[in-house]
C-alpha cells in the first residue's frame, strides 16, 4: 500500500489547494476530511508489518510518525508554501526544536535574529550547552548577517516581519548569504502565513510555522510545522520523530487542516482592516507613532510589500503618550478587544508586550530592541474595523 494522492489538476490554483489538497476520502467517501483518532494501524500479516517497520513499504504504522489526518494536514500545508514536503509538530516551538535537532551537531553555529520570538531567542541560547553556538544579529542589517558568517555556520534563522515591531528582513537576500557559505535558511513565517508570503519563492530552504497563530486561524489548539524538500523531511526530520516525539495529535492537525480551507480570506479580511486601523491610529495626536509595514512611514515598507503579495499582516503596533500608563489605560478601556498575548485569532486581542511577550528583558535590554513601556500591540481578527476604531477612542481620549 503506497500512500494515494488527491487527484487534482496538476496546476490548481493556491486557493482550491487550500480545501483539497490532502488524502483521497476513505472508501465511505467524506466530503470533509475524516478525524483518525488512532494511535497505532493494523498489518494484515506479520511480514507485512515487518516491511512497514523496515520503511520497504509505505504505510501508515502508528501515530507518534504517521497519521492520515496529520498527513492531510502536512501536504495541504506543503503545497500552500510551495514545498515539497512539510511534518507536523506539536508546536511551533516544537518545529524549531526539530529544526536543530535534525540539522546541526555540537561545533556547529547558527546566524539568527536578534528580533526573532522570545522563546525561539532562548531555545537558541540553550543549546550553547550542547556546543551549537548562535550569533544573534540585526533584523534589517544584511551586512550584519554576512560578517557574522563562519566555516561552520549550518543554520540561517528569521522571521518577518518580527513581533511587536513588525520589522522585516529581505528573505533573499539572506538566502544568498546562506547558500554563499553552505548553510540554509529558515524562515519562521508565522505573521504572514503562506496566504501572504512563501519565503521559498524567495530562496528559503525551510518554513517554520506556528499552527497556534493564523493557520487554525481561532485560537483553539496548539500546533507547528517545518515545511522544505521532501528528501529534507525523510532523511533528518522524520527519524527524529520517530525518536523523539514531538507529535502533532491528530485532533489538532485536523483543526489547522479545516482552518487552512479559510486561511487567504481570512488573511485578506484581516490584513484590510489592519491596514485601516493603523491609517486610523497615525491621525491621532496621542499615538506618538505607528509600527506597520503596510504604512508608508514603516522604514521597509517597500520591501514588505515586494516580499508580502502588497499586504502589511493584521498586527498593528503604535506608541501612546504617557508611557505604561497610558498603554495601561488604553487597554483597559477597551470593551472588544481580547487581553491577551495570542495572535492570528479571528477575535482582535491587545497587549502590551513591555510587561507581556518581553517582560522577562530588563529595562536596557527593551530599551535596545525597541519595545518601550507605551507600545500596544494590537492583532486585528474579523470585529468589525469601526468598532474597533470606537474601542480604541475610549481610552486614548483619556489621554489628550
Ligand atoms: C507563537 C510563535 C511561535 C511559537 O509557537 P507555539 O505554537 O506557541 O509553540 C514561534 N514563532 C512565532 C513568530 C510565534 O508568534
Amino acid at each position: 500500500m503506497a500512500i494515494p494522492k488527491v487527484k487534482l489538476p496538476a496546476d490548481a490554483r493556491p486557493d482550491t489547494l487550500a480545501v483539497r489538497e490532502g488524502l483521497p476520502p476513505s472508501q465511505y467517501g467524506e466530503n470533509s476530511e475524516a478525524l483518525y483518532l488512532t494511535s497505532s494501524f493494523v498489518h494484515p500479516d506479520a511480514a507485512t508489518a515487518a516491511r512497514r517497520f523496515a520503511n520497504e513499504e509505505e504505510a501508515f504504522v502508528y501515530s507518534r510518525f504517521s497519521n492520515p489526518t496529520v498527513t492531510m494536514m502536512e501536504r495541504r500545508l506543503a503545497a500552500m508554501e510551495g514545498t515539497s514536503g512539510c511534518i507536523g509538530t506539536a508546536s511551533g516551538m516544537a518545529s524549531i526544536l526539530m529544526l536543530i535537532l535534525g540539522l546541526l551537531k555540537a561545533g556547529d553555529h547558527v546566524v539568527c535574529s536578534q528580533s526573532v520570538f522570545g522563546s525561539t531567542l532562548k531555545l537558541f541560547q540553550d543549546f550553547a550547552k550542547f556546543g551549537i553556538e548562535t550569533s544573534f544579529v540585526s533584523q534589517t542589517d544584511v551586512a550584519q548577517w554576512r560578517a557574522a558568517m563562519r566555516p561552520n555556520t549550518k543554520l540561517l534563522f528569521a522571521e518577518s516581519p518580527t513581533n511587536p515591531l513588525t520589522e522585516v528582513c529581505d528573505i533573499r537576500a539572506l538566502a544568498d548569504i546562506a547558500h554563499g557559505g553552505g548553510a540554509l535558511l529558515a524562515v519562521d513565517n508565522c505573521f504572514c502565513s503562506p496566504a501572504l508570503q512563501q519565503p521559498v519563492k524567495l530562496g528559503a530552504d525551510l518554513i517554520i510555522h506556528s499552527g497556534t497563530k493564523y493557520l487554525d486561524g481561532q485560537g483553539r489548539v496548539i500546533a507547528g510545522a517545518v515545511c522544505g524538500p521532501e528528501e529534507l523531511i525523510e532523511t533528518k526530520f522524520v527519524p527524529v520523530m520517530r525518536s523523539a516525539g514531538m507529535s502533532l495529535s491528530p485532533f489538532n492537525a485536523w483543526v489547522v487542516l479545516k482552518g487552512l480551507e479559510t486561511l487567504s480570506i481570512r488573511m485578506q479580511a484581516q490584513s484590510e482592516r489592519a491596514l485601516t486601523l493603523a491609517q486610523w491610529l497615525e491621525a491621532q495626536p496621542v499615538v506618538e507613532r505607528v509600527y506597520y509595514p503596510g504604512l508608508a512611514s514603516h522604514p521597509q515598507h517597500a520591501l514588505a510589500m515586494a516580499q508580502q503579495s502588497g499586504s502589511g499582516g493584521a498586527v498593528v503596533s503604535f506608541i501612546v503618550k504617557g508611557g505604561r500608563e497610558g498603554a495601561f489605560t488604553t487597554i483597559d478601556a477597551t470593551r472588544i478587544c481580547s487581553i491577551t498575548a495570542n495572535l492570528g485569532d479571528t477575535k482582535t486581542t491587545i497587549t502590551h508586550p513591555a510587561s507581556t511577550s518581553h517582560g522577562r528583558l530588563s529595562e536596557p535590554q527593551r530599551q535596545a530592541a525597541g519595545i518601550v513601556q507605551g507600545m500596544i500591540r494590537v492583532a486585528v481578527g474579523l470585529d468589525d474595523v469601526e468598532d474597533l476604531k470606537a474601542d480604541l477612542q475610549n481610552g486614548l481620549a483619556q489621554l489628550a
